[in-house]
């Protein structure tokens, strides 16, 4: 009889619980997946997937005022935000059937149960049953933040909600400058709501290139989008219908719908970690791993948003992947958590990839800027008044390109092709020697002749 229940029991159904499950089956492994809400976790179920199908579709507005230039005259228009709704939870329903149906078809087995570890070979399920693994594989993602809990907090909403409202709030207050808050900013102003950002810092976008922080804000407040930074929401009255946000400097706002986008967890709570020996990183609050996902129990290991490191699906999907070929298919793997390319998908939206112009400075002695900052194609005879943002950021000891930032309509699909090249080391010499792609906003990264900034730090005395 064999030793354990199974080979491999992997706690969440999510982005890379999925893919672990799935490699780790192929390589004749017995595997359980545990999800206690539904398969295909937070990125298909309220991430990456709906926000994109609401993005998309609040684009439409702008395009049909942008068509008037090009001769175009549409009549009256309308939109239904219960249609758009309806729809996208049929796609997300549809999606989470061949999340389902992939990992059965993998030959992984699905629990639809929460699990926790009651010690480090065995979990318990929902249903009382324990099973007994031999490695263990805990992938439970994050969930939003709710804040301190000010007055009023109960009726504010995270972006879980935000994807199930039954009408589109004529105005909503947003807290936070990330990448959720300024995501939705986006998707509500551009079906019609009237869009309040509130930042407790300088500007938005903390971490993201100076000037990308300043091009987003400018751009955004161009759209109608209030952007209130330097304070906090500190107080929400509801009144009938309507809410109050009181804010930190005295000043107040009426809207229909608060929502606080402030950050994520990781989801570490009442697992059973300590009794499997499981540590916590006090760093950050996720679980703490080495560079092969291990924890601190030798047969446990953690991957995604429940590690806090970079929390995008990609990222998840390949630590799943390579956790799987480490330990079930001979084949160890470590996932380089370096130059990882990333989009906010704003309104206008942003790509990056690489060092900003602030870190390769700290870094590096010798600094070259390569910036345009133009006015699409589009705009002259759409009249819309927008600009493009298109930024490298170069060593100048060996001309390599350390970080590409991006402003601009598709911003995020640039940046994907652009950052094989980053990812490649290559030279601001090899950016020139390609030929520009003619009219593109891109050909702008291939054309740039001329540093519009050189930073040379002198060397310490
Ligand atoms: P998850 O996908 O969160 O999966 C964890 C799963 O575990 C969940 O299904 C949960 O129900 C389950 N679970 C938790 N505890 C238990 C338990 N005890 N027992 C059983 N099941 C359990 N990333 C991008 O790269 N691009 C984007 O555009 C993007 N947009 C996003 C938009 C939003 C609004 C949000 C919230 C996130 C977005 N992300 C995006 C981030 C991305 O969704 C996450 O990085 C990714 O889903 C992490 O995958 P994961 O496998 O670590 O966890
Ligand atoms: P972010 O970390 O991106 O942003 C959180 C924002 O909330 C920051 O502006 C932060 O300010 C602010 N904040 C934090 N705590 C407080 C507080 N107590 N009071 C007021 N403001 C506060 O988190 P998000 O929630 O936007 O998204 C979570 C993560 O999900 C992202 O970091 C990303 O990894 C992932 N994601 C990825 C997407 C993509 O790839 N397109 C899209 C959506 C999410 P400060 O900067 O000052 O700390």
């Amino acid at each position: 009889m064999a030793e354990y229940d199974v080979d491999l029991f992997v706690i969440g159904g999510g982005s890379g619980g999925v893919r672990a499950a799935r490699i780790a089956a192929g390589y004749g492994a017995r595997v359980v997946v545990a999800e206690e809400y539904r398969m295909g976790g937070t990125c298909v179920i309220r991430g990456c997937v709906p926000k994109k199908l609401f993005v998309i579709g609040s684009h439409v507005h702008q395009e049909i005022e942008d068509a008037a230039g090009f001769g175009w005259s549409i009549g009256d228009v309308s939109f239904d935000w219960a249609t758009l709704v309806a729809n996208k939870d049929k796609e997300i329903a549809r999606l989470e059937g061949a999340y389902t149906t992939n990992v059965e078809k993998s030959g992984a087995r699905i629990v639809k149960t929460r699990a926790v570890l009651e010690d480090a070979h065995t979990i318990r399920l929902g249903t009382g049953e324990t099973v007994t693994a031999k490695y263990i594989l805990i992938a439970t993602g994050g969930a939003p933040n709710h804040g301190p809990a000010i007055p009023g907090i109960e009726h504010v909403i995270s972006s879980n909600e935000a994807f199930h409202l039954k009408e589109l709030p004529k105005r909503i207050v947003i807290q936070g400058g990330g990448y959720i808050a300024l995501e939705f900013a986006g998707i509500f102003a551009g079906y019609g709501s009237d869009v309040t950002v509130v930042y407790r810092g300088e500007n938005i976008l903390r971490g993201f290139d100076e000037d990308v922080r300043k091009h987003v804000r400018a751009e955004m407040e161009k759209r109608g989008i209030t952007i209130i930074t330097g304070c906090t929401v500190t107080k929400v009255d509801k009144h009938g219908r309507d809410f109050t946000s009181h804010l930190s400097g005295g000043s107040s706002i009426a809207s229909d719908q608060v929502m606080f986008a402030i950050g994520r967890h990781p989801n570490v709570a009442n697992l059973g970690l300590e009794t499997a020996g499981v540590a916590i990183n006090p760093a950050n609050g996720g679980i703490q791993v080495d560079g092969w996902s291990k924890t601190s129990a030798d047969n446990i290991y953690a991957i995604g948003d429940v590690t806090h490191r970079t929390n995008l699906t990609p990222v998840a999907i390949r630590e799943g992947h390579a956790f799987a070929d480490t330990v079930f298919g001979k084949r160890p793997v470590q996932v380089d958590h370096a130059t990882i390319p990333t989009a906010v998908f704003s309104q206008p939206e942003v790509g990056t990839v690489g060092l900003t112009e602030e870190e390769a400075r700290t870094q590096f002695s010798h600094i070259d800027v390569y910036k345009a900052d133009f006015r699409p194609i589009k705009a002259t005879m759409s009249g819309r008044d927008t600009r493009v943002l298109m930024k490298l950021v170069v060593d100048g000891l060996s001309d390599r390109v350390l970080g590409c930032h991006i402003v601009g309509d598709c911003a995020a699909e640039i940046t994907q092709a652009v950052a094989i090249a980053v990812k490649m080391k290559a030279t601001k010499a090899d950016f020139d020697a390609t030929v520009a792609l003619h009219p593109t906003a891109s050909e702008e990264l291939v054309t740039m002749r001329t540093p519009t900034a050189r930073h040379v730090r002198q060397a310490a005395e």
